[in-house]
């Protein structure tokens, strides 16, 4: 792709090299290695050609050919108010999200966070983002979790308070992945608690990288309401059509 758009590459570093600041490597389009936009690890064509998402169910952000609500979303309403996915799960966002869940790569995050924030400021803002939480013993595994790596600069990029031990994982679930929908309904069933102490809002968001049959939203949003909260919609950064 051609690298021509951006005129901003900065020219001479002041300074020694040998210990070049952790920026100096966020100058390079991590999808084509071009010259990245200014603030961005994206080089414009990149940027536009990402998977945004289109017209899309507001239920459950299955694609659609306008927007509105799928049959299925008709017939059986989901625990969910709302649900916005920023891009379909394809190409480069089906690299750069494993890239941030299993290879630490947090200037992924970082390029997926600002596409988020960008998108979802335009959406009526809750009053606190929940992310969904991994099981304690896969976050000792794998010592982070993608969810709230992407939950927090989110929160704090629209100035949302974020609730990051709302809920938690109640016992190990299998990886939902390997399973089938009604396999993953079982998984799921009283998988999630919420924190009694704290008092929750009306109107929650829940956070998570990638939506794929909506079972672990749900299972999340269920307990949410049987706690009290009125309205919960789900931001997630890719949707598996
Ligand atoms: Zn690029
Ligand atoms: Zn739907």
């Amino acid at each position: 792709m051609a690298g021509t758009v951006n005129q901003s590459f900065p020219g001479k570093v002041d300074g020694c090299l040998a210990a070049p600041a952790p920026w100096l490597f966020a100058l390079r389009c991590m999808v084509c290695g071009e010259p990245a936009a200014r603030g961005r690890d994206l080089c414009i064509p990149c940027h536009i050609a990402l998977p945004w998402q289109g017209p899309a169910c507001r239920r459950c952000a299955l694609p659609l050919p306008q927007p509105g609500e799928c049959g299925h979303c008709l017939q059986s309403p989901p625990p969910l108010g709302e649900v916005h996915a920023v891009f379909d799960y394809a190409f480069p966002v089906d690299r750069l999200l494993p890239r941030l869940k299993f290879h630490r790569d947090f200037a992924a995050g970082r390029v997926l966070t600002q596409c988020m924030a960008d998108r979802m400021a335009a959406l009526p803002l809750p009053d606190a983002v929940i992310p969904i939480p991994l099981h304690r013993a896969r976050l000792r595994g794998r010592g982070y979790d993608q969810a709230l790596e992407l939950a927090r600069p989110l929160a704090r990029a629209l100035g949302i308070p974020l609730l990051e031990h709302a809920l938690a994982r109640r016992k190990t679930t299998r990886a939902q992945s390997r399973l089938d929908a009604n396999a993953r309904q079982r998984n799921l069933r009283d998988a999630f608690h919420v924190d009694a102490k704290r008092p929750l809002p009306a109107h929650v968001v829940l956070v998570d990288d990638v939506m794929t049959t909506g079972a672990t939203l749900h299972a999340a949003a269920r307990v949410l309401h049987q706690a009290g909260v009125q309205r919960i919609d789900g931001w997630v950064c890719a949707r598996v059509a």
